[in-house]
């Protein structure tokens, strides 16, 4: 493995294993606080409710005494269960300690100046509790109401390890959850990680392998998600561009070809008639009547495959409702001069409602190519016919001829671009092997199918079939 191949998929290694750690920290954050939070709430609403509960109990037991004063305070306060109470201190309306369950000292100018206590002074219950060292410490003030008016407070301490403890143990688990969590996706996202950017380096391996021109490669295909959609598509690719790559190379080698052949014999008749100085003048008209014939043929092959060019190049949206009868007509009068000096009749039977989506030129290039052939390999007096008729969603087009026929295994080929059967033949014909890969090309941007039925020695039918345009 190179390091330009690596190292990015390193580095996307690592960013996506911080994306996945990052967002499985923030959910373990959350399993770590929320629970917890709500579970300190719960049992701050209950402290509240319970000990507001038991001050106000207390409150109301004080509130029957004539005076609130510390032998008042240390009656009622017997007649009361107060066995569950942590701290318990009672003041008078200045905040003076009257009785406090915690010390035996009963200093009469102790006073117990909290805010809480003077905001209870005022009217108010107050309560807070708050969770701290595994333990809930909360405390209550409530005020005592003496015949109606604020005579003291009772102030209700508790500090609770019972309930710390249970929330301590739920964070202890909790962490000790998240831990084991962290591990095992630690370990799974390098696994995946790892993996997905193995699969990742291979296929950028691959298409860096076909773009440096090594078509036809193929990368390894392995399971069944989007990246094997992904392996399978490059491999068909890097198919595809072998395939037009090597039908690209034998185009031009064959072009080349073709036009070297006549360039050849045109140059070996120029200097012909350069260097025999005794060259007769009838001879040097043949010479020169043989170069004007084999120019008119590669004048006749450029069009050709300009012709190809365009249809390679043109966009199917550009298709139009062309009626077929038309162009089969314009073709065959086109063609009527080349047939009758064959002495062939051209007999056209054509349906005039057969309309195809295709584009004008390109039907006129099909037929004409085909009923030039048609001519072009039949003996002289054999008729050509051309039929055109619709058959159920279809529009069917015929050219049959009366010929040598071709070859059974040589039927697949005629359509390749200079593809000839009998080449000697074809040439005095004047064809360059073109005509029938124009008219497949163009079949085949009409959506359009074409067959040849043939036997040696009993003719051709060329039968062209496309859908039919309403
Ligand atoms: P060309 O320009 O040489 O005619 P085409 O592409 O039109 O090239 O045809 C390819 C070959 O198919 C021809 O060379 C010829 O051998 C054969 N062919 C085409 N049409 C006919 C036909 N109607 N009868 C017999 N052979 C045909």
């Amino acid at each position: 493995m190179t390091d330009s191949r690596r190292q990015p998929w390193a580095f996307y290694q690592l960013k996506i294993a911080l994306i996945y750690m990052a967002i499985i920290l923030v959910m373990l954050a959350l399993l770590n606080t929320y629970p917890v939070l709500v579970s300190q709430d719960i049992v701050f609403e209950n402290k509240k409710q319970e000990l507001v509960n038991r001050a106000n109990g207390i409150s109301s037991a004080l509130s029957g005494v004539d005076t609130l004063d510390g032998t008042a305070v240390a009656w009622a306060m017997k007649s009361l269960d107060l066995s569950t109470e942590n701290r318990i201190v009672i003041t008078d309306g200045g905040a003076r300690v009257l009785y406090d369950n915690s010390t035996a000292d009963t200093n009469v100018d102790k006073r117990l100046l909290l805010g809480e206590v003077v905001e209870a002074l005022g009217g108010k219950d107050v309560f807070y509790s708050r969770y701290r060292d595994g333990q809930f410490r909360s405390y209550a003030v409530v005020p005592v109401l003496v015949r109606g008016q604020v005579a003291g407070t009772v102030y209700l301490y508790e500090a609770d390890s019972r309930q710390g403890d249970l929330l301590s143990s739920l964070q202890f688990n909790l962490l000790s959850v998240s831990l084991l969590i962290l591990v095992v996706v630690l370990l799974v996202s390098a696994a995946v990680t790892t993996l997905l950017a193995r699969r990742l380096g291979r296929l950028l391996h691959s298409v860096q392998k076909v773009h440096q021109g090594e078509y036809g490669h193929h990368t390894k295909v392995k399971g069944n998600d989007e990246l094997t959609q992904l392996e399978m598509s490059l491999n068909e690719l890097s198919d595809r561009l072998l395939q037009t790559e090597s039908s690209r190379r034998q185009f031009v080698a064959d072009a080349s070809h073709e036009l070297r052949t006549p360039l050849a014999s045109m140059r070996l008749m120029a200097d012909s008639i350069l260097e025999n100085e005794g060259i007769s003048v009838e001879t040097s008209r043949e010479f020169v009547d043989d170069i004007r014939n084999e120019t008119a043929r590669l004048s006749r092959m450029a069009d050709k495959l300009l012709t190809l060019t365009k249809l390679d190049a043109q966009p199917v949206s550009q298709l139009e409702p062309v009626r077929l009868a038309d162009a089969a007509l314009r073709a065959v009068r086109m063609l009527t001069p080349l047939a009758k000096v064959k002495d062939i009749a051209i007999c056209a039977e054509l349906d005039e409602h057969c309309t195809v989506s295709a584009d004008s030129d390109g039907c006129y290039q099909i037929i004409f190519n085909l009923v030039e052939n048609a001519i072009k390999y039949s003996p002289a007096g054999q008729p050509v016919l051309v039929t055109l008729n619709r058959d159920g969603d279809s529009v069917v087009l015929r050219v049959r001829d009366q010929g040598n026929g071709i070859p059974v295994e040589e039927q697949q080929r005629i359509f390749d671009r200079f593809y000839r059967v009998d080449k000697m033949r074809a040439r005095e014909a004047g064809g360059a092997g073109l005509g029938l890969a124009i008219v497949g090309a163009a079949v085949q941007q009409f959506n359009g199918h074409i067959d040849v039925e043939s036997a040696p020695g009993a003719g051709c039918c060329f039968i062209v079939t496309f859908p039919a345009a309403e």
